[in-house]
């Protein structure tokens, strides 16, 4: 059966989403044009309108309506200390668990020289300069526990104590490979108040 161009390029649209085949993609498609066409249009001006007022903040790098986030802005935070994570989802999780009180740096990623991202691809020349400005006393290294992650640590790390910066990686509680998005957040918690030296 032949459907409309225009079904397909919806169903097409929707499989870029995470963990959306074929048959979802169908599922949602079918859904939305029968079932729920004011749905359809709610989530296409909600698109609309986070793409057009979401950026990252300037600073850190979060997603942020503002150029410098209330993270960054806010006096209440401890501004000498910085950890840095690979997303902003690792970020949401960690303030959730309510055990850490100062700023960050999102990297949008892991160091993947196979995959062609390195240290720029990653905003490193940033967080150097976050690092040169800034009187930080401790970075918390808290990209996720996989081997793209111990190395992205790995390389914080050196930059941080050529700078006379103390450095410490969570460890305590989270698993082997864990990817911090998906960790519960007492074992975060545990994992923070545990961090130790590099
Ligand atoms: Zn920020």
């Amino acid at each position: 059966m032949e459907q409309s161009p225009a079904i397909e390029l919806l169903k097409q649209a929707l499989r870029r989403l995470p963990g959306v085949g074929p048959k979802s993609a169908q599922r949602m498609v079918l859904y939305l044009l029968e079932r729920d066409r004011e749905g359809a249009r709610q989530i296409a001006q909600a698109l609309d309108n986070a793409l057009e007022k979401v950026g990252n903040c300037s600073r850190c790098n979060n997603l942020s309506e503002q150029k410098i986030c209330e993270i960054c802005e806010s006096p209440r935070r401890d501004h000498s200390m910085l950890c840095v994570v690979e997303s902003p989802a690792d970020l949401i999780s960690i303030e959730q668990s309510g055990v850490y009180n100062g700023t960050y740096f999102v990297l949008m990623g892991h160091l993947s020289p196979l995959d062609g991202i390195g240290p720029e691809e990653l905003g490193i020349p940033r967080l150097e300069a976050v690092m040169d400005e800034s009187n930080l006393k401790e970075v918390v290294l808290a990209t996720n526990l996989t081997v793209e992650g111990e190395a992205t640590a790995h390389f914080i790390n050196e930059l941080a104590s050529q700078r006379g910066i103390r450095a410490t990686r969570i460890a305590y509680g989270v698993p082997v490979g864990g990817e911090l998005e998906y960790v519960d957040s007492g074992t975060l918690a545990r994992a923070f108040t545990g961090r130790q030296e590099t």
